[in-house]
């Protein structure tokens, strides 16, 4: 499973800071790195690669190939024209000397980095083809004057015939789930009737520990006209790209950091050699108990969200590094969870007597490809076989640079919209990087893992039923935000000052008053649970704070601030809220529950969403976001690999040639 930046500014926190620098290590970086059509290319960078040694970064430089040496077969899968339409698109950008100053060619340019973003014709999330500004007729003549060997014709209609294979995946039943998809996992020829046909007769239904059916394999009819599974292996479909993979993953089996890591690798290349599913099952056990070392990753057919059928997996890769600063702040966290949980603001009888704290890991990618890229998911759980997750466990990451670079990326322009004053904007810049990690940490860690339910009381989700989720995270939310202003923060070394709580405050409250009103379409209430609980949270504070201004709107030249006056005496109200939600989950009281959500949480105030709406929209940020990778450098001395050095490629359009020119090993058909 996959977890997904929401739209927009896309993160989770939604801080508002600003794209350019921040005082951090990170000062001199650009994250932003290009902007066209609905889309945003940013930049990312591997913390802590420094602190790797020179065998570990071998180790992370063959996963990184191994990688890479697949991506084409997600232009395959995504559909069966993407990488005879790529190709034609690389040699005209190669190769082109014409006239480069027109409309179309500009127009040529966006279309072609449309592809490259969406690994093929079709937008990677709304799923509908990319409609190309230019005619056929310019297209040929470009292909021509470069040089290119002529399109097919069927590929040339999938280009330029807005009705032809129109969506990569379809899930409107009436046009067919099969032949409704463009996507490449079945001929198309066959109906999805062949297809339930099919599987209805390979599936075992009785077996409590079942092979993934059908993911890795797609289904066509062979020469005699019977349906047969044509399995992506070495020597099978996408078997020089597959060959490729297992190249790479041996030399990455010789420099694994300890045993488990190797033992599992192997399987995974016995795995590719053979196609066989039972190995792919025994692959992810092995995977999921190698959980020493800084090191780990995900490489194969794994997601099948892009199966219509949910079957067949799309290929991706993601190189994962243990983020190093959130592992000590995290263990900080964890060996102080009794001190937070015997301060908290919550009544006695509810405090935990032994409180554990909640595990959770946050990685930095050091090279996507696949599906995986250039669009990301934030964060990941797997292995998706049920059976195995209940019997061997999972593994669940937050990939923590890449929502970092969101966050960098996002708020270009918002700083300054939003934030009214100067020194609440350097305050911002400073401290709201830093803020927003402590507070996720704290949040996961202590707040989940905080508070008791009184004897004989059910579970949240029997007695609090819908308003379950929205409490639960405002409340883990509240332990954060009562914490963050503590001075014991300081004491531990988790902040240098207090004013790092206070800019967590700021943004809190401008976040949960207004600014997350943009994801909303005008006329709609707050549905979902984060987003209702921000809500309420600020709310809740600015109406009981408003005798004593502790939040303050203000109205200057048509714009609507809110701004703490009183950090203190907000801490206080926090406190009391959680104090009070925490009573509300212990006693199971639905009524105070859903009073609390459905007076704070969902009715959006119509004219302050409408002046976000406006304010937001000139500042005219893509919806969707997606990253140029780092380029990994070995370092030979004698034959040997002595070191790896990271480069970070500004250009975007750069990087697909160089993937194309590089790392492609599959023909078009
Ligand atoms: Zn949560």
């Amino acid at each position: 499973m996959t977890l997904q930046a929401c739209g927009g500014e896309g993160t989770p926190t939604e801080q508002v800071s600003q794209s350019d620098t921040t005082a951090s290590d990170d000062d001199q970086f650009e994250y932003f790195a290009e902007q066209f059509a609905d889309l945003k290319i940013i930049r990312y960078q591997i913390p802590g690669w420094d602190k790797l040694t020179a065998k570990q970064k071998e180790y992370v430089y063959y996963l990184y190939e191994a990688g890479l040496a697949g991506r084409d077969i997600i232009w395959d899968q995504n559909y069966r024209h993407n990488i005879a339409i790529r190709k034609a698109l690389e040699t005209i950008i190669t190769n082109y000397s014409g006239d480069k100053t027109s409309e179309d060619w500009n127009n040529f340019m966006i279309y072609a980095k449309r592809v490259f973003f969406s690994n093929g014709i079709h937008h990677h999330y709304s799923m509908s083809k990319i409609t190309p500004n230019f005619t056929q007729e310019y297209f040929s003549t470009l292909l021509e004057e470069s040089r290119g060997s002529a399109l097919n014709e069927e590929a040339l209609k999938a280009m330029f015939d807005p009705s032809f294979d129109a969506k990569k995946v379809n899930l409107d039943p009436d046009k067919g789930l099969v032949k409704g998809s463009a996507v490449n996992f079945y001929s198309p020829d066959l109906t999805e009737a062949e297809v339930d046909a099919y599987y209805a007769k390979v599936i075992d239904k009785n077996d409590p520990e079942p092979i993934s059916y059908g993911l890795n394999s797609m289904l066509m009819r062979n020469s005699q006209g019977e349906i047969e599974e044509f399995v992506y292996k070495s020597g099978g479909l996408y078997g020089s790209a597959i060959d490729k993979i297992i190249y790479w993953l041996e030399k990455a089996s010789g420099v694994t950091e300890n045993q488990p890591q190797a033992d599992a690798l192997k399987i995974l290349i016995e795995y590719f050699r053979t196609g066989d599913l039972k190995k792919w099952d025994e692959y992810n056990i092995a995977w999921v108990g190698a959980t020493e070392g800084d090191i780990d990753y995900i490489q194969g057919f794994v997601e099948v969200y892009n199966d219509p059928k949910g079957y067949t997996g799309s290929y991706e890769s993601i190189i994962e590094i243990n983020d190093f600063d959130a592992s000590e702040r995290m263990k900080m966290l964890m060996d102080n969870v009794q001190w937070f949980e015997d301060n908290s603001s919550i009544m006695d009888e509810h405090k935990k007597k032994n409180v554990v704290g909640v595990t959770y890991k946050v990685v930095n990618t050091a090279g996507e490809a696949g599906d995986a890229s250039p669009s990301t998911p934030i964060g990941v759980n797997l292995p998706n076989a049920n059976w195995i997750r209940s019997k061997h466990g999972s593994k669940s990451v937050s990939l923590g640079n890449i929502v970092h670079a969101y966050d960098k990326s996002g708020g270009k322009g918002f700083a300054e919209e939003f934030i009214r004053t100067e020194e609440l904007r350097a305050r911002s810049k400073e401290y709201s990087t830093l803020a927003g990690k402590l507070h996720t940490a704290l949040h996961e860690v202590v707040g989940h893992a905080s508070g008791q339910l009184n004897p004989g009381v059910g579970t949240p989700k029997e007695t609090l039923k819908s308003y379950a989720s929205t409490l639960e995270e405002g409340r883990a939310d509240l332990v954060a935000l009562y914490f963050l202003l503590d001075p014991k923060m300081v004491e531990l070394g988790l902040m240098p000052s207090l004013e790092v709580g206070k800019a967590e405050y700021d943004s809190y409250i401008r976040n949960g008053m207004m600014l997350q009103l943009r994801r909303l379409e005008p006329g709609e209430v707050i549905e979902e649970a984060h987003m209702r609980n921000r809500q309420m949270v600020a709310a809740w504070c600015y109406e009981k704070g408003m005798a004593d201004k502790v939040i303050e709107k203000k109205v200057i030249d048509g714009k609507t601030y809110f701004e703490v006056n009183d950090y203190e005496k907000l801490r206080g109200l926090f406190g009391e809220l959680l104090r009070e939600i925490q009573r509300i989950k212990s006693e199971g009281d639905y009524n105070a529950g859903r009073a609390l959500v459905e007076n704070y949480g969902v009715q959006v105030d119509a004219d302050l969403h409408a002046e976000v709406l406006k304010r937001a929209e000139k500042l005219n940020s893509a919806p969707y976001g997606g990253f140029i990778n780092p380029k990994l450098v070995p370092v030979m001395e004698g034959g040997k690999m002595v070191d790896v050095k990271v480069e970070y490629p500004s250009d975007f359009l750069e990087q697909m040639l160089d993937y194309g020119a590089n790392h492609s090993f599959l023909a078009a058909h």
